[in-house]
């Protein structure tokens, strides 16, 4: 799809308020990493928000093809040099989220593993259209027994090298927050202090709406409408893991596209986690990692993982929260009922 051009069809300003005395609410969106990217930016004139709202259609575009996992590109690329098991130099973008996927998954304990992109792949899930049959155990084996793991890519000078040949980077669970990140400090840079950028319900809000935090909603995992809602005001990322988002059912079982390093399949117990923090790409990755943990240790690792803010929904629909984050949320159902499920859910 071109990019550029659904940006246009998908443009949408929205002047919500254009009054001398209330400053005017700028609201685009726009296609990239598979999703609508929504920018809010309140506080400026119209031709700062035209500006910005150019610029990250670009930046946008360019990290979507940069970073994407399977269609031929940089990272795709990157993947091939990687598999040789020489030195290379690699794109500056890719050695920064390299760098940044090393620590984060040691904090995690592996358990957020961007180098198990041949796992992904063996899922079916590096293709547009999903897959209808889970992968062969013999298969799924064979790879775990090679344990990519982000230590085994060695970063020396802007060159990566890896004597591991299973390693395969897929950074779908962290580009989109990385992204943001990038997305916010190009806004900043041209003075916009109050706004959102929201991918898909992921987003990071900086600022506030005129005399008002801004208020996030977090989706229901089920069912159209919110589970709760949280004020952000100031610097805050908000984001979701969730078993709905790719995922196929097979016999009767749902085969998400959240892999456990550890046991090569699709983590069970889990429905969603949502993960607050100042920054994206950390709050991205954390969700990713808490998922795979689950409900017995995702708390544990919160903690390794500097995580103050952590909800999970299990996949009975309990919720649990970290003693912050019961004290943030504003639930718009009874959290001690859990999610209520129909039959087939
Ligand atoms: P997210 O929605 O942020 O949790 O990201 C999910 C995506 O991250 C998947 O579609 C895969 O591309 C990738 N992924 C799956 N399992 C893992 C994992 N254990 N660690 C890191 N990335 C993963
Ligand atoms: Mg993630």
């Amino acid at each position: 799809m071109n990019l550029n051009r659904t940006a246009i069809l998908f443009l949408v300003v929205i002047l919500a308020a254009c009054t001398a005395s209330k400053p005017p609410l700028y609201r685009y969106e726009f296609f990239a990493f598979g999703t609508v990217i929504e920018l809010t930016v309140y506080g400026v004139d119209a031709t700062t928000a035209e500006r910005a709202y150019d610029q990250l259609v670009n930046d946008f575009n360019y990290m979507h093809n940069t970073w994407h996992a399977w269609r031929e590109g940089t990272l795709v690329h990157t993947n091939r040099l990687l598999a040789a098991g020489k030195p290379f130099r690699a794109d500056d973008s890719i050695r920064q989220l390299v760098e940044a996927s090393k620590a984060l998954s040691a904090e995690s304990g592996g358990l957020f593993n961007p180098a198990i992109g041949k796992l992904v792949a063996l899922w079916g899930f590096h293709s547009d259209a999903l897959p209808s049959t889970p992968p062969d155990k013999v298969a799924i084996d064979a790879l775990l027994k090679q344990r990519p793991r982000m230590e085994d890519i060695s970063v020396d000078h802007g060159t990566l090298q890896t004597d591991n040949s299973a390693v395969q980077l897929d950074f779908g669970g962290i580009a989109k927050g990385y992204g943001i990140d990038r997305a916010i400090d190009q806004l900043r840079a041209l003075g916009i202090d109050n706004a959102i950028v929201n991918a898909g319900g992921d987003l990071r809000a900086i600022g506030r709406r005129g005399a008002r935090p801004w208020r996030i909603g977090i989706r229901h995992p089920r069912a159209h409408g919110v589970v709760a809602s949280v004020e952000i005001e100031g610097n805050d990322s908000i984001f979701t893991s969730g078993d709905y988002e790719r995922y196929y059912i097979f016999d009767g079982k749902r085969y998400h596209h959240i892999l456990d390093p550890r046991t090569g399949y699709p983590t069970d117990g889990v429905m969603s986690v949502t993960v607050l923090h100042k920054v994206a790409a950390v709050a991205d990755a954390a969700a990713t990692a808490l998922f795979v943990a689950g409900p017995e240790t995702w708390q544990e690792i919160a903690r390794n993982m500097n995580i103050a803010y952590g909800m999970l929904i299990d996949s009975q629909g309990q919720i649990d929260l970290t003693p912050d984050m019961a004290q943030r949320l504003d639930f718009t159902i009874d959290p001690s009922a859990g999610i209520q499920l129909s039959a087939e859910q």
